[in-house]
């Protein structure tokens, strides 16, 4: 069910839903907030007036990433064959640059993430990135492959990434923005 909260001046959309969790749980992966609560906690509007800050913060930061985004193209005629292919020959490439070794890559829908490495070596790659620039796609292989030297986005990790892509932040904050165009074109559907 969707819901609007006002904080300030803005009308902020959001649905709520119940699972088995022990704390609520606030997710900005679409436009639209996602507030998870616990199966015994009846109503949202307490936790919400509570984060109403990291929530407007959000929001702001979500409505100028969009703005902000008009030069920022898709690329709807790659297949997802044509991916793929793309996705098969960028790990090939830079796994043997490397010294990596990947198991298997999957391509299925995710939704929260752009991809993820498997302790297995099992890459997976979120279907929705088929739409980015390539050099996008290249970043993200880059990212995955990177978590098989170091899991956790500490100082070691970016040092790792920053040997290839002294500009990874650019990266990072397009991919941010890319995330909502996409969910956007999404909902507008
Ligand atoms: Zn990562």
């Amino acid at each position: 069910m969707n819901k609007t909260i006002r904080i300030k001046d803005k009308l902020i959309p959001y649905k709520t839903s119940w699972r088995k969790v022990k704390n609520v749980r606030f997710e900005f992966k679409t436009c639209q907030l996602h507030v998870v609560l616990p199966l015994k906690m009846k109503d949202e509007k307490k936790v919400i007036k509570k984060h109403d800050r990291w929530i407007y913060n959000n929001y702001i930061k979500i409505e100028n990433a969009l703005k902000s985004s008009s030069d920022m193209k898709l690329y709807g005629k790659r297949t997802l064959k044509e991916f793929k292919a793309l996705l098969v020959e960028k790990v090939s490439i830079l796994s043997g640059e490397m010294n990596l070794c990947v198991n298997k890559i999957l391509v299925k829908k995710m939704t929260t993430n752009w991809a993820s490495m498997s302790h297995k070596k099992n890459m997976t790659v979120n279907s929705y990135a088929r739409m980015l620039p390539e050099e996008f796609i290249e970043y993200i292989v880059h990212h995955e492959l990177t978590h098989l030297i170091e899991k956790k986005h500490n100082e070691k990790y970016w040092d790792i990434v920053r040997e290839r892509y002294g500009d990874y932040k650019r990266y990072e904050e397009g991919l941010f923005k890319y995330w909502f165009i996409i969910h956007q074109k999404c909902r507008e559907k």
